[in-house]
């Protein structure tokens, strides 16, 4: 196996923990299935996020008094406005969710984190980035992040039409939509990966996210040190988080 030049290799460092009380500044909607939560908040002095990777747990009191906690993606961070950004993926049934359906101004939010960045190098040839709603954030990051000419392919799942979103100022980006889980895994599955050395990031909904690892390890012999997928939820589970 051929080793990495050491500008393409994968960095982890860790931050120390940081909890941060902070209130909610506003509300948007992106699409019927995303909600745009800006946080802020003096505590957010000194907020690190070295990754699109990363996550924050976002800590909600439930009506018993107990802490419910989940992981989000810091998806803008304006340091000189102290303000957090972070977008929800709005679903049925979810405690986080329905928290942010119902955020307004001026309620409170406790953070925890990120505690730590795995910083994937932006120097590779190209970029392909596979997900769900819940990872297109951390995408959306990562588009914004790469520079202008970077070569980028996506393919995400959404639930409407609705939901596609303009990524500008990209000269070498194409996005694949798809709307179930059968054809995120169809569109892996039949994508010709380009010539030179990528990194593939992939994330999302935890049976979907085991399949394509499997394909792409064992059918297309991608080397795990140019390839990160994780589960960011698991049917009947909360709070679920599994590096694959
Ligand atoms: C590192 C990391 C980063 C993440 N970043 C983001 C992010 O930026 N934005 C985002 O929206 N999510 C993100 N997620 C996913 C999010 O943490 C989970 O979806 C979480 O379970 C949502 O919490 P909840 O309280 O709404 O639902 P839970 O109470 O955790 O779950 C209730 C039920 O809903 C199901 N469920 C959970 N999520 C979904 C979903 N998206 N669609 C359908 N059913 C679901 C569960 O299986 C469970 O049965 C991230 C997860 C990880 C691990």
């Amino acid at each position: 196996m051929k080793t990495l030049s050491p500008h393409r290799e994968v960095q982890r460092i860790r931050h120390e923990l940081r909890i941060r009380n902070l209130t909610v500044k506003s509300v948007q909607s992106v699409g019927p299935g995303f909600l745009s939560v800006t946080l802020k908040g003096p505590e957010l002095a000194g907020f690190t996020s070295l990754s699109f990777d990363d996550h924050v747990k976002v800590m909600l009191a439930d009506s018993a008094g107990d802490t419910v906690r989940r992981d989000y993606t810091p998806r803008h961070y304006n340091a000189q406005a102290q303000e957090l950004t972070i977008e929800f993926a709005v679903h049925d049934g979810g405690f986080a969710s329905d928290w942010a359906k119902n955020a307004k101004a001026g309620d409170e939010v406790v953070i925890g984190g990120p505690r730590g960045s795995m910083v994937i190098p932006t120097e590779y040839d190209w970029h392909m980035l596979i997900g769900d709603e819940t990872a297109l954030p951390a995408i959306s990051r990562r588009i914004e992040e790469l520079a202008t000419d970077a070569q980028i392919m996506v393919i995400a799942k959404i639930n409407s039409q609705e939901d596609i979103r303009l990524f500008d100022g990209k000269t070498n980006l194409s996005v694949l939509w798809v709307y179930d889980y059968p054809s995120l895994i169809n569109e892996v599955k039949e994508m010709i990966l380009p010539e030179g050395e990528g990194y593939i990031w992939s994330a999302g909904e935890a049976a979907t996210m085991a399949t394509i690892k499997r394909y792409l390890v064992g059918e297309k012999d991608v080397d795990p040190k140019k390839l990160s997928v994780a589960s960011y939820w698991k049917q009947g589970e909360s709070d679920f988080h599994e590096r694959l």
